[in-house]
């Protein structure tokens, strides 16, 4: 536990320069937020996986007490500095190439954001303070989106994706849960007032106008969490993605300032542009597993990833015929 008294340091300056050093490590932003307990999330969470929203997902049946308190993942828990890591590349993919989530466009963001928010965590124990804690980037129970509102860095879109006013949703977001204490940003009471572009833009109908949502029909779940072959009536409504989709983020107007630009500083990876769905199906389980090492896609398995090709060539019986 953290001994202030020993500790000189101003709470506010203390938080800025946390918020300048993951500027300087390439988060787009950084918000911190005071730990308390999510109780509200935690019931509509509840109610959520009682509908079966979820599907197969029973993971999320799991930690629910930790994902409510985040004290119980770390001790004396007292702040959770937030980052959003943007994955926007502004190219797109080659028309009628596989379609890829554009998250997965570079090195998986699991690694990428940890071993950021790792160097985050060191400057503050040498340059602020000693201080434990634990890194997290979609790798724990933790409700990422609230605690990136409560850090005052945006609010949760319609289509369940966090929208930043500035840097729009597409990015992934992390968090430095620490025992430290420094100033606390306020949270922003942001929402989509009557847009509804996403809602009317998903094609399988995941994203209802009253604001639920059923993993089950989205295209994301479909192509990377579930096991199972798509169901028959979701197959012809993929718009040509074979893991995840980018539809209700790409009509968001939050986004559309930000689609024409490019981050090139990180590598996209060749298949994203190169490959074609002739290539992807005819390639060995050991070059699947080569070509999307290191990559967050590498969580589809190679049968899966072959089932997915088919289901989107059900509408075009020639495409077909090329990769059989
Ligand atoms: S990711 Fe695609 S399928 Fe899922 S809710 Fe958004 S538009 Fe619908
Ligand atoms: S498309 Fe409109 S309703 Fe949907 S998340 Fe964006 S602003 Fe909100």
């Amino acid at each position: 536990m953290i001994n202030h008294s020993e500790v000189e340091f101003n709470l506010h300056d203390a938080a800025q320069r946390i918020k300048l050093k993951a500027i300087s490590l390439g988060f787009s932003a950084c918000g911190i937020a005071p730990v308390h307990a999510l109780e509200e999330d935690a019931r509509f969470m509840q109610q959520w996986l009682q509908k079966g929203n979820h599907g197969t997902m029973t993971y999320l049946e799991r930690y629910a007490e930790q994902r409510e308190c985040p004290d119980l993942l770390v001790d004396n828990a007292r702040s959770v500095i937030v980052v959003l890591y943007s994955y926007l590349w502004g190219q797109q993919q080659p028309e009628g190439a596989p379609k890829v989530a554009k998250y997965a466009y570079g090195d998986d963001y699991h690694y990428v954001v940890k071993q950021k928010l790792q160097e985050l965590a060191d400057y503050i124990n040498l340059s602020i303070a000693p201080t434990h804690g634990r890194a997290f980037c979609d790798t724990a129970p933790v409700f990422e989106r609230r605690w990136a509102q409560q850090a005052g860095l945006g609010w949760i879109g319609t289509n369940k994706c966090f929208i930043h006013p500035e840097h729009g949703s597409f990015f992934v977001i992390g968090e430095l849960i620490v025992d430290l204490e420094v100033a606390y940003d306020m949270p922003l009471e942001g929402d989509c007032g009557n847009c509804g572009l996403c809602v009317a833009a998903c094609p399988t109908h995941a994203l209802t106008p009253s604001g639920e949502f059923d993993a089950t029909r989205c295209i994301s779940y479909q192509t990377i969490e579930s096991k199972e072959d798509i169901p028959t009536q979701l197959k012809s409504l993929l718009h040509g993605y074979v893991a995840g989709c980018d539809i209700c983020q790409d009509v968001c107007p939050w986004n559309q300032n930000l689609l024409i630009k490019s981050r090139l500083s990180e590598p996209v990876r060749d298949f994203v542009w190169e490959m074609t769905h002739a290539d992807w199906y005819s390639i060995s389980n050991a070059t699947y597993k080569k070509v999307l090492k290191n990559s967050a896609l590498r969580r589809i398995s190679y049968k899966k990833m072959r089932m997915n090709l088919q289901a989107n060539l059900t509408d075009s019986l020639d495409e077909k015929n090329k990769i059989e």
